[in-house]
């Protein structure tokens, strides 16, 4: 449905030209970008300089031209300034002591998995956690935390997290529509990346923990230009495939001024049942490798373990299910260093 309505605004959006760029406002045009949920219609025109005069007439022609698309129960177009997009300050508003964003080059390589077991080792440790799950393409997070209702507003309209195992949760899958693939666009991310920051009531943080979408784009670039990120945490599996967008992601944090807290190789091998053996499946020692060649620090590495995804799968993170497993103490272990290195 969320879809079927955002292909009828840009049909009739496109009939009309920008009057500072004489641009067409096309889906390929930055400078437009719609959000809905739930019928619930909001467009953000980036416009040039302080005039705004001129998008008056255009403006009225807009909204009532999406108000007749069948299913759009509100519309609000918002102008925003150049200046803003091009300059960010870091507007991301949280009272977090420590903010880390865990990423990955790769999908499917454990980063939410790793994100989960972070966040619960460390609230073993005594810390107050926030768990932000970031990830636009496949947001897992409530599945992985046992989440299974969505948050309610407090009375100043700010989204409430949903406390699981003692950790604030958020997910940008609570205000998508679950079914609906989404076009995701530059200043879309921004926006619903501000709203996971200003517009949630996350009260004071000893940490909060980013599991990141994969890959280099515009998630990381907002946060890192956005926020005060404290640094990024890269998960990898150890063969060269998934080191190779690895070290894209390390780059481009570099670029970016964001400090690596480190490495984490996930699927670093298999104990077999049979043999009692450890089976280097994807290659041995690739993360520990990786961490050299660029000096960042090496977390530590984390076996295939089939328990490991089960728990996963049933909403309950090895540090809670099974806090004395090797497993947990592996997590426990990157989670008491990773402290100890914050704050020496
Ligand atoms: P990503 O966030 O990088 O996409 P996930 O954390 O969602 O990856 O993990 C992908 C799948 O692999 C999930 O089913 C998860 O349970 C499983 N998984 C992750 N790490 C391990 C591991 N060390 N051993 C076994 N299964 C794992």
């Amino acid at each position: 449905m969320s879809d079927n309505i955002l292909s009828l605004i840009y049909t009739f959006s496109k009939k009309f030209i920008d009057p500072n760029t004489n641009l067409a406002f096309t889906p390929q045009n930055n400078n437009i970008s719609a959000i809905v949920k739930d019928g619930n219609v909001n467009i953000f025109l980036q416009v040039k300089g302080q005039e705004t005069s001129v998008y008056k007439d255009l403006l009225k022609l807009l909204k009532n031209n999406i108000e007749q698309i069948p299913g759009v129960v509100s519309v609000n177009i918002a102008l925003t300034a150049e200046k803003d997009v091009k300059k960010p300050d870091k507007k991301f508003k949280i009272d977090a002591k420590n903010i880390i964003a865990v990423a990955s080059g790769k999908g499917g390589v454990g980063k939410s998995t790793f994100s989960v077991n972070l966040s619960v080792a460390l609230t073993s440790l005594g810390m107050k956690v926030g768990l932000l799950d970031a990830d636009i393409y496949g947001p897992s997070i409530p599945r992985m935390m046992g989440v299974k209702k969505k948050p309610e507003m407090n009375n100043n309209k700010k989204l409430i997290p949903i406390e699981s195992y003692g950790i604030k949760c958020m997910s940008i899958g609570f205000i998508l529509d679950e079914e609906a693939p989404t076009i995701w666009r530059g200043p879309m991310v921004m926006k619903a990346l501000e709203q996971m920051f200003n517009g949630v009531d996350w009260g004071y943080l000893d940490y909060l923990i980013i599991d990141l979408p994969p890959g280099t784009g515009d998630a990381q670039l907002t946060l890192a230009q956005s926020s005060k990120l404290t640094g990024s945490i890269i998960i990898s599996t150890p063969q060269e495939v998934a080191l190779t967008d690895a070290r894209k992601g390390i780059n481009m944090f570099k670029k970016v001024d964001v400090d690596i807290l480190g490495i984490v190789e996930n699927m670093s091998y298999f104990i077999c049942d049979n043999c009692d053996e450890k089976h280097f499946i994807f290659s041995k020692d690739g993360g520990i490798k990786e961490a050299g060649k660029f000096n960042v620090p090496f977390l530590g590495s984390i076996p295939i373990d089939k328990r490991l995804r089960q728990q996963s799968d049933e909403g309950k993170p090895s540090c809670i299910d099974d806090p004395q497993s090797d497993m947990s103490k592996k997590y426990i272990n990157i989670a008491k260093n990773l402290d100890k290195s914050l704050n020496d």
